[in-house]
């Protein structure tokens, strides 16, 4: 039996964040354990034949809050960045339009510019219909049917795998908050307004070794601590203690795994089980391709039903260490078919977690229980939120400041 004062399950960002601040605090008597052969989780990298490929799917550095900066470049300077203005595209009935497609319709050619901006101004929202209660009815409501249906619809089917009628409104901080007023303006401007986005209209890129870099500088002064290839499967308590695979004794229980990996191992009540299985996640297959990159964008979205993947990754446009050519797929895996023309294949199973109707009250319930078993859950498993690695640093060094 060991004993340490924290265990923290999964040595992703999330956990490798906390184990820093555990480490920085002067608080040394803690053990991470990770399932996997290798930290980093869903930010890993690898360089295969050449090229930089991040395997968990795009991933780019751009954060509102300048305490994740001051953390990150702690461990990566910012010499070892480069930053790059984000080029990203929609590609829709033959045409590449910049994303958002919403404010950018001016680039469509004039007839079918015309029946989009004539749908959006026929919306819900401008007819005074009743508000929309799911994502399906949203798109509809705010945005028109022809955005719905040729780009919205399609796009989410394919990257959420699930309805959008079947999601919830409550999430929606994470797309472009653009109104029809807002997309005639676009139109009459030929300019899109970068306020309306959720990110920066820039992002940073680690100049060697892809977006795994910031992960593998953060894990080396941790590394010591990590205890690989070790699932955890059971949490006990007995009294004030917590026992973890009936190995790990420790005070408390820091999770940033998949609640629905970790639930089944705790001895939950009925009511935390069943909201358990509110929490929903889709599964992505990142697939890498040697092919001429003819475009500067750095990433492209396609709503394309025909075409089973949803996003396209153009590498040398911002890995400045990635030999020429090279792109990737991210592709949902109920449409995932096996291609031989792939150099390398990665199975993220715990991609996105899905804001499916529900979710907020489902991770409420169990976040709280957990908290009175000495369990504190963070990150985007543990809070099972949409969070953007950024996102996670910092809900890992809150949870550090409240726990301290
Ligand atoms: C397609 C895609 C694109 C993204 N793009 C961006 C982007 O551009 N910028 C950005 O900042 N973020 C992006 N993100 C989000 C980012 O990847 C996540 O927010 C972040 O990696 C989550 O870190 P985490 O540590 O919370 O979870 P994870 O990275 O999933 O780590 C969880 C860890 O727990 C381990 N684990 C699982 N079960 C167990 C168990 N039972 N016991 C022990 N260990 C376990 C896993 O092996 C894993 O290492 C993207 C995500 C995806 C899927």
């Amino acid at each position: 039996m060991t004993s340490v004062k924290t265990l923290i399950i999964g040595g992703g960002i999330t956990g490798l964040t906390f184990s820093r601040c555990l480490q920085r605090a002067g608080d040394g008597d803690f053990l991470v354990l990770e399932a996997e052969d290798a930290p980093g989780g869903l930010c890993r990298s690898a360089i295969i034949d050449g090229h930089v490929l991040d395997t968990g799917g795009g991933h780019f550095l751009c954060s509102r809050h300048p305490e994740v900066y001051d953390f990150i470049h702690e461990h990566l300077p910012r010499a070892a960045f480069a930053e790059f203005a984000r080029v990203s595209k929609v590609r829709i009935g033959g045409t590449e339009v910049d994303y958002p497609l919403e404010t950018n319709l001016w680039q469509l050619p004039e007839d079918e510019a015309i029946d989009y901006i004539i749908a959006t101004l026929r919306n819900g929202e401008s007819r005074g219909e009743p508000a929309p209660t799911n994502y399906a009815e949203w798109m509809r409501w705010r945005l028109g049917d022809r955005i719905a249906d040729s780009y919205l619809l399609p796009y989410n089917r394919k990257q959420w795998g699930v309805p959008a009628e079947a999601m919830d409104l409550n999430w929606l901080h994470k797309i472009p908050n653009v109104r029809a007023r807002d997309v005639v303006r676009a139109c009459l401007l030929r300019r899109s307004d970068n306020a309306l986005m959720p990110s920066h209209a820039s992002f940073f890129y680690p100049r060697q070794g892809g977006f795994g870099a910031i992960i593998d500088a953060i894990a080396k002064p941790v590394q010591p601590h990590l205890v690989l290839r070790t699932p955890c499967t059971r949490i006990d308590r007995d009294g004030d203690v917590l026992c973890v695979n009936g190995t790990y004794r420790c005070a408390r229980v820091i999770n940033t795994a998949p609640w629905d990996r970790i639930l089944p191992g705790m001895d939950a009540p009925g009511a935390v089980r069943q909201a358990g299985t509110l929490l929903r996640h889709n599964t992505l297959q990142v697939a890498l391709y040697a092919t001429d990159v003819r475009t500067d964008a750095h990433w492209i979205y396609v709503p394309d039903p025909a075409v089973a993947h949803h996003r396209e990754f153009f590498i040398p446009n911002y890995a400045l260490d990635s030999k020429p050519g090279g792109m990737y797929t991210e592709t949902e895996l109920s449409r995932w078919q096996p291609d031989p023309r792939a150099l390398a294949v990665y199975t993220n199973a715990y991609a996105y977690p899905i804001p499916t109707i529900g979710w907020k009250d489902g991770i409420s319930i169990v976040l709280d229980w957990a908290r009175t078993q000495g369990v504190h859950g963070v990150g985007r498993w543990g809070q099972w939120q949409y969070f953007n690695g950024d996102v996670c640093i910092r809900e890992a060094m809150q949870l550090h400041a409240r726990l301290a």
